[in-house]
């Protein structure tokens, strides 16, 4: 209490006296230069991109909006002896552009792992970490692996096409231009050399297990792949280079794949021939899965798994698969998985959940991971829009976590005894989690990867959040002994080391993945964080649950820009958001706001004793001599500091002006003579604007919590203050008792300060956890 005192006197001091003038000379200058609108709560409107016919202003789809679509027809086939991959693919490539197109551009992401690939020059930070597995070793101590395509053909009714390949970008000029509303049929013939995506990390690859002998394929990106043509970019052309993720149009594919006779396979799409690749005890298991909604059904089980691995067929299957309305393809094949389903409610459709893996996975897959994909779909549909897909997959790959629709690549491996820690269990729901409900987020709310990482991370990650948290609703037994799902990211204090950090290595997330420092973090965690934030303290659940699912269902099967995001979610909700997307998702600002002092004000009619030894100091022999009603600052100091000569009769308000200067006619009418009156001033060291959260405690015990919304920023970015009045006397002030803002410090969020030792505490021992 001392220190505050002294503080509040030190601090009125310096803005009664030295800051004064100071600040008249800054504003002085000010004038002399002018300035630019720096306001927080300006509209967006220079950085956003001018709404048109195409993106409308209110964040939905324009009467010219269009897409192009690509189709593809697939014979595919993988040699398990050498690992090396051979299709051959026609795309039949729509366009519904209002342009002619000269040229089409296809992607070659596997180029990536090319011999020669500038994208291993890319980097500038001198040795890769040991922790990056191939990095350092596979760059200068092996002969490099060459995993890039083997285009061998490019033609259109048997004739070649000239193309050009500029690193992951392969150019196929057109005999003709491409008219608007036209398709254009061609074929590619390729091949190339899996790599193993464990020593040489990568989304697609094999995982080699050397005590059976046998791999496990998690196959995607395997093929050529047209290019985003829209209004934004023209062609999304922007090479690979490793971070930036996928931008990729909408079609309808067959696909063959034929791989040894003894692997089992699943894949994105419907299976055409099942009779024809599944046993007749699979199919029966198969008719039972899709009437059984309570667990998993086996249709590969481990004892069978296993008995597959001591083998090897020299015979081939051939895997046909079906899909309409995706974005890309992707496969996993081994004769080592195992493999359950289940049915699950979608609104009134069945959805399959599905789950392959090898032993290895086991006994953390077959208990969780289709119950997990399960409550995914279900969880997602109630906040988005219902799934439309018939199935979702996840296979187990080390390391791996990685979407493509209906099938996903995930971690989570117990030792060799089968034991496993609650990292590992919960990294494995969690990563399935996102993995599913990617689904959602890229791959049905279509938005450019390549360019904003997250668009799909960060939106996902935040559903990823909700869906945990309903998890442990849903399941308590399950997260025992926790009481809530114990979720990495989500909570706004799990994201405060990263906002505080040093700025040199911080980017806006309105930043491509390829120029940031630390993805997770920026294309993640942060917009995760900054969502649940919107939705919990900013927005309220009902309008951003509102505004989040317009936004999903107007882009769904679309492809969706930022500012169809941003102007969707104030378009639908009536909120103001501009402030809050400039500040979390254009800046590198971060949130701290603290008390910065309280004056404190008795009133009385009769001078307390208090009150008239202040008075008596001040040479005032009978107070009740001075005229009715009097307002005095309790701090003597203050006072003391503020007065420029005269008595503080002289200086210090008498109730009435203190009434007419503070309070509205409204208020001053509804006020029954409070006993105390209170100027509590905020202010901001950290540049976010945020409402100001305060929680009030009285003398009675009793609190009070009050939300000043971030609007009361919007004249001075700096420092607020809030007169109230109020009956008790108030005893403690907490900023965001609840830590619901990611405030960075919380050293100057309370009132009197020491009590602010307690939460500062609790926040330590919840940051570690
Ligand atoms: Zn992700």
């Amino acid at each position: 209490m001392r220190s505050f005192r002294t503080a509040l006197a030190a601090f009125f001091f310096l803005f009664s006296a030295g800051l004064f003038a100071q600040e008249t000379e800054q504003q002085t200058e000010v004038r002399e230069q002018g300035h630019i609108n720096q306001n927080k709560f300006r509209q967006l409107y220079q950085e956003f991109a001018t709404p048109n016919q195409y993106r409308t202003g209110s964040g939905a789809p324009g009467p010219a909006y269009y897409q192009n679509e690509a189709d593809y027809k697939m014979d595919i086939e993988l040699d398990d002896k050498t690992q090396k991959l051979t299709g051959r693919e026609t795309i039949t490539y729509h366009n519904n552009s209002p342009n002619d197109l000269e040229y089409l551009w296809v992607q070659l992401d596997q180029n990536i792992r090319s011999k020669d690939a500038v994208a291993k020059l890319k980097d500038g930070n001198g040795i890769a970490p040991v922790s990056q597995p191939g990095s350092f070793v596979s760059e200068y101590m092996e002969e490099p692996f060459d995993g890039g395509f083997n285009i061998t053909e490019v033609s259109a009714d048997g004739k070649p096409l000239k193309t050009f390949i500029n690193n992951t970008m392969m150019r196929v000029d057109l005999p003709q231009p491409l008219k608007a509303g036209d398709s254009y049929t061609f074929d590619i013939a390729w091949w190339y050399n899996v790599n193993n995506h464990v020593t040489n990390r990568a989304r697609s690859g094999f995982e080699h297990f050397p005590k059976d002998g046998n791999n496990a394929y998690v196959i995607a990106q395997f093929f050529p792949r047209m290019a985003v043509y829209n209004d934004v970019e023209g062609w999304q052309n922007y090479q690979f280079w490793g971070n930036g993720e996928f931008a990729l149009p909408f079609g309808d594919y067959e696909v063959n794949i034929t791989v040894p006779a003894d692997h089992v396979l699943d894949g994105t799409g419907e299976l055409q021939n099942r009779k024809e690749v599944f046993s007749k005890e699979m199919m029966r298991r198969y008719e039972k899965a899709k009437k059984t909604y309570d667990k998993p059904v086996m249709i590969v089980t481990q004892e069978e798994a296993e008995a597959a691995e001591k083998g090897f067929s020299n015979k081939k299957k051939t895997w046909k698969l079906k899909a309409e309305m995706v974005r890309d393809f992707a496969f996993a094949t081994s004769r080592k998985f195992i493999w359950d389903m289940m049915a699950v409610k979608v609104g009134d459709k069945d959805v399959m959940a599905v789950s392959m893996y090898p032993k290895e996975g086991n006994p953390l897959w077959e208990e969780y991971s289709t119950k997990v994909v399960a409550h995914t779909l279900q969880s997602y549909s109630d906040h988005t829009f219902e799934y439309p897909y018939h199935k979702a997959i996840s296979v187990h790959a080390k390391n791996q976590g990685m979407e493509y629709p209906m099938i996903c690549w995930n971690y989570g491996r117990p030792d060799e005894n089968g034991n496993y820690s609650d990292r590992v269990k919960y990294g494995m729901m969690s990563v399935i989690i996102h993995e599913v409900g990617h689904n959602f987020f890229p791959m049905i709310v279509n938005s450019d990867e390549r360019q904003w990482g997250w668009m799909d991370e960060g939106l996902d990650t935040f559903m990823q959040y909700i869906a945990e948290q309903e998890y442990g609703e849903r399941y308590p037994e399950d997260i025992a002994p926790h009481t809530k799902y114990p979720s990495r990211r989500g909570e706004p204090s799990k994201i405060v080391n990263y906002m505080k950090g040093d700025q040199k290595y911080i980017a806006p997330i309105m930043s491509n993945p390829e120029n940031v420092y630390q993805l997770g973090n920026n294309a993640y965690g942060k917009p995760a964080t900054a969502l649940n934030i919107l939705r919990e303290t900013v927005m309220g659940k009902e309008l951003f649950d509102h505004a989040f699912k317009t936004y999903s269902q107007r882009w769904m099967f679309k492809h969706p820009t930022p500012e169809d995001f941003f102007r969707t979610m104030e378009d639908a909700s009536a909120v103001d958001l501009d402030w809050f997307w400039r500040g979390w998702f254009y800046t590198t600002d971060y949130v701290d706001i603290g008390v910065e002092g309280v004056k404190k004000y008795y009133v009385t009619d009769k001078p307390t004793k208090e009150g008239k030894e202040l008075l008596q100091r001040y040479g005032v022999q009978d107070p009740s001599s001075v005229e009715a009603l009097y307002v005095v600052a309790e701090d003597s100091e203050e006072m003391e500091a503020s007065l420029k000569g005269g008595t503080p009769v002289e200086n210090a308000p008498t109730l009435k002006e203190y009434l007419m200067d503070n309070f509205t006619p409204q208020q001053r009418e509804k006020l029954k003579m409070p006993k105390y009156f209170y100027e509590v001033t905020f202010n901001k060291p950290g540049g976010l604007v945020m409402p100001i959260i305060v929680e009030y405690t009285y003398a009675d015990g009793t609190t009070e919590k009050v939300t000043y919304p971030a609007q009361i920023w919007r004249k001075n970015d700096q420092q607020v203050s809030r007169s109230m009045a109020t009956d008790k006397e108030i005893t403690k002030i907490v900023v965001d008792p609840d830590l619901e803002t990611a405030d960075v410090n919380l050293d100057n969020n309370s009132w009197p300060q020491a009590a602010e030792v307690d939460k500062f505490q609790e926040f330590k021992a919840k940051n570690q956890g």
